[in-house]
């Protein structure tokens, strides 16, 4: 297995995020363009009619999603700040996408703590860079027999370790050297945000990540996040 320490200059690319961002919404601006004019000169059946419609939904869906994900990259880098319970938030996350990976044909399970655990940061921030990783280790585990993500969590040394386990598709070293790196995506329609979003987010909680991974057998993502003060 590879082992990679994320560098903390990755997240410094969200700087050129404006320049792009009009660079990516003109792609699907232009697919639709194209469909709405093939429409209106009438000469397809309704059928290849409904199908273009189908597309330009889809494309302006796509376009949305982009929006959304570079509205949360570009907020303010020190979000409101609270004290958090993490099992609690972990538990509604693998609610919330419980259905995803049934539709995946993956399963998705959890081994939570017997006690609360405490940390600080922002319960909003928190949910998504969850979702992100929990999404991305569905999404690498579609295609293989018997696809399963498992989260763990345990205290460790005045922190807590939030373990993010699939047996999906793995990467290579080079695969795992671009992570992070804002709009690297192997996907189709990937927009490469949501790691660059959860990177920045978990290093705004004074947190780490590291990765391990190895094509075809799968990858762990751990983060690292120092538990709250205890009050006095
Ligand atoms: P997106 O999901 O839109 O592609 P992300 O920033 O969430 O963007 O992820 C970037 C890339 O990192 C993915 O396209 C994929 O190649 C890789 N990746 C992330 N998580 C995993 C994983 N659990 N297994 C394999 N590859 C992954
Ligand atoms: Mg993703």
């Amino acid at each position: 297995l590879y082992l990679q320490y994320i560098q903390n200059e990755k997240a410094e690319a969200v700087n050129h995020v404006a320049a792009s961002l009009a660079h990516e919404v003109r792609n699907p601006l232009t697919t639709v363009l194209g469909f709405l004019q093939l429409i209106k000169s009438g000469t397809f059946p309704q059928e290849k009619t409904d199908r273009f419609l189908e597309i330009s939904m889809e494309e302006i869906r796509r376009t949305e999603q982009i929006l959304s994900e570079y509205l949360s990259i570009s907020k303010p880098l020190v979000p409101f700040q609270q004290k958090l319970e993490l099992t609690a938030q972990i538990r509604s996350v693998v609610e919330l996408m419980s259905s995803y990976a049934n539709m995946s044909n993956i399963t998705l399970s959890a081994d939570y703590p017997e006690l609360p655990v405490y940390i600080s940061g922002s319960p909003a921030e928190l949910k998504q860079l969850l979702v992100n990783f929990i999404k991305n280790a569905i999404e690498a585990s579609r295609d293989v027999d018997k696809g399963c993500v498992n989260i763990r969590i345990y205290e460790e040394a005045e922190q807590v370790a939030i373990e993010i386990q699939d047996n999906g598709i793995g990467m290579n070293p080079e695969q795992l050297s671009r992570l992070g790196s804002i709009y690297y995506s192997t996907k189709m329609s990937g927009t490469g945000l949501g790691l660059t979003f959860s990177y920045q987010a978990i290093r705004a909680m004074d947190g780490s990540v590291s990765v391990r991974s190895s094509p075809r057998s799968g990858t762990v993502f751990l983060i690292t996040l120092p538990l709250a003060a205890t009050d006095p």
